[in-house]
């Protein structure tokens, strides 16, 4: 007995093979509709950049004082990184390397631009998140501050954006203080004209008489408004909590039983940023968009010792300015609902503002991965596992720090005894003439950190654990000499003196 016939495996085989072509159809006919849907469905990216904002200073991050019901509610339903890092820990270089995916030092922006390089630009022949974006065919528009060049080929407009209001400059004064209601710092008429003056649409300069953090979330949000049916990237820069210290009536009110002005004030001023964060987020969800854009909230560097116990950077140590935990530890918190799948927890591997170029692209389908860039999102939803970065690096001039999941090694530059340096009122020391030399053989001292048991940084246990220090001493000195070879835009003019186990160190930035 034959088991089959020749015509019954033929019409078998038929049978298979239509089967086969139908369920390819139909795979072909899916693939097009989700790639179709993707296209169409491109994610809004915002990214809300604080200045000068303490890790201490939100209440998700710890502070007991400032009230962030708003960026607390975006963490708790989104991501909250304990571990988020900016790539240096002054403005204009954490933002060249936030823009670019690249740590700056790779493209010579090491330093804050100023005295002679103060109208210097950052290098055009490194592409801008925005400039990536807009070959995903997003619309870009920056609000706030620039920090990037002022000269017009390194204006927003020539980097990737289609649309600026905002302030070139490192800052700008909030309001005039001579209005009823307004508290803060004093300032001279000197400094009142030129902040009041400072601030631009596109290339032409416009007169805002808002508090200036009120007016950037207004812009924003008609910005939101605007371009609701089209995929953007509005990068929401706010100059808040910088200097000048300022703030209004309404946003005081809720701090009035702070009894240091300094203190109230800058409360008040984290309250505004809380404000606008709630702007942001109810303007997206009354048009319908909020699941469908990613928010970043975010700070620039740590919050600055100068303004005299008004921040907080706890629990860690140091400030603005220094690469200690506090100067380059920020507050970071990440929202998407339809990207991030399993929302409302932490991510606790160490990550970086630099990470945002690859993270921002592959959400709008594109590639911003760089040397230093890490797509962060299969790590947040768990596809991949482990850290992004096996290593995390700092530089500016001889201070230079690499870290690791555990471990942080920081190299410091002992300050001269032999050299008489002055210091200017604000407590900067004086330069020399075309800025200070930088000489590689200098001496330098090392620190080692146990940031897992001491996130403060207060034991230098470098002689407890020498294979740990060696190892990232050698991975110090191998990404120095990668960098090596790069021709510095900037020198560095501004320097500050600061103590460090009770020995005085000399930074600059
Ligand atoms: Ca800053």
């Amino acid at each position: 007995m034959r088991l089959f016939n020749a015509n019954s495996i033929q019409s078998g085989y038929s049978c298979i093979y239509s089967l086969l072509r139908a369920s390819f159809l139909i795979l072909l006919v899916s693939l097009s509709t989700l790639l179709h849907a993707t296209t169409n469905n491109k994610p809004n990216i915002i990214l809300i950049l604080a200045d000068d904002l303490g890790y201490g200073d939100v209440g998700i991050f710890g502070s007991k004082m400032i009230s962030t019901p708003r960026i607390d509610q975006l963490a708790s339903s989104g991501v909250k990184f304990p571990q988020a890092y900016v790539s240096h820990p002054v403005c204009s270089p954490s933002r060249a390397g936030l823009m670019t995916g690249l740590n700056q030092v790779r493209h010579g922006w090491e330093f804050n631009p100023a005295g002679r390089d103060a109208e210097a630009g950052m290098d055009n022949g490194v592409q801008t998140i925005a400039e990536r974006l807009r070959k995903q065919g997003y619309y870009n528009a920056i609000v706030g501050k620039w920090h990037l060049g002022k000269q017009k080929s390194h204006h927003p407009l020539s980097r990737g954006f289609d649309e600026f209001y905002g302030v070139l400059d490192g800052g700008s004064v909030f309001v005039d203080p001579n209005k009823p209601g307004v508290e803060g710092t004093a300032l001279s008429e000197e400094r009142i004209h030129f902040g009041m003056n400072n601030r631009y649409r596109n290339f032409d300069k416009v007169e805002i008489d808002d508090y200036l953090t009120d007016a950037f979330t207004d812009e924003a949000v008609r910005i939101i408004k605007r371009k609701k049916d089209q995929p953007f990237f509005l990068y929401l820069s706010h100059t808040t909590p910088h200097t000048p210290l300022q703030a209004t009536k309404k946003y005081l009110d809720a701090y009035r039983h702070i009894e240091d002005e300094g203190t109230r004030v800058y409360s008040a001023m984290v309250g505004s940023l809380d404000v606008s964060v709630g702007k942001i987020v109810d303007t997206l969800k009354a048009l319908k968009i909020f699941d469908n854009t990613m928010i970043v909230f975010t700070s620039d560097n740590g919050c600055a010792e100068y303004i005299l116990g008004a921040c907080s950077n706890a629990p860690f140590r140091g400030f603005k300015r220094y690469h200690l935990e506090g100067g380059v530890r920020v507050p970071f918190v990440m929202h998407w609902p339809n990207g991030i799948k399993n929302s409302s927890h932490e991510y606790n591997s160490p990550v970086s503002t630099l990470d945002l170029s690859a993270t921002f692209l592959a959400a709008a389908g594109g590639d911003g991965s760089t040397e230093d860039s890490v797509n962060l999102l299969p790590y947040i939803n768990g596809i991949k596992v482990g850290a992004p970065h096996k290593y995390l690096h700092w530089k500016a001039g001889p201070t230079v720090a690499v870290r690791d999941e555990r471990w942080k090694l920081l190299r410091m530059a002992p300050i001269a005894s032999d050299v008489s340096i002055k210091e200017d009122i604000g407590g900067r020391l004086i330069p020399p003439e075309g800025g200070w030399p930088m000489d590689d053989n200098s001496p330098v001292d090392y620190f080692l950190y146990d940031l897992e048991k001491d996130s403060a940084e207060t034991s230098n246990v470098i002689t407890h654990y020498p294979t740990v220090a060696n190892r990232l001493q050698k991975e110090m000195n191998r990404w120095l000499l990668e960098v090596s070879d790069i021709q510095p835009i900037l020198s560095p003019i501004r320097s500050i003196k600061m103590q460090n186990h009770r020995k005085d160190y000399q930074l600059f930035f």
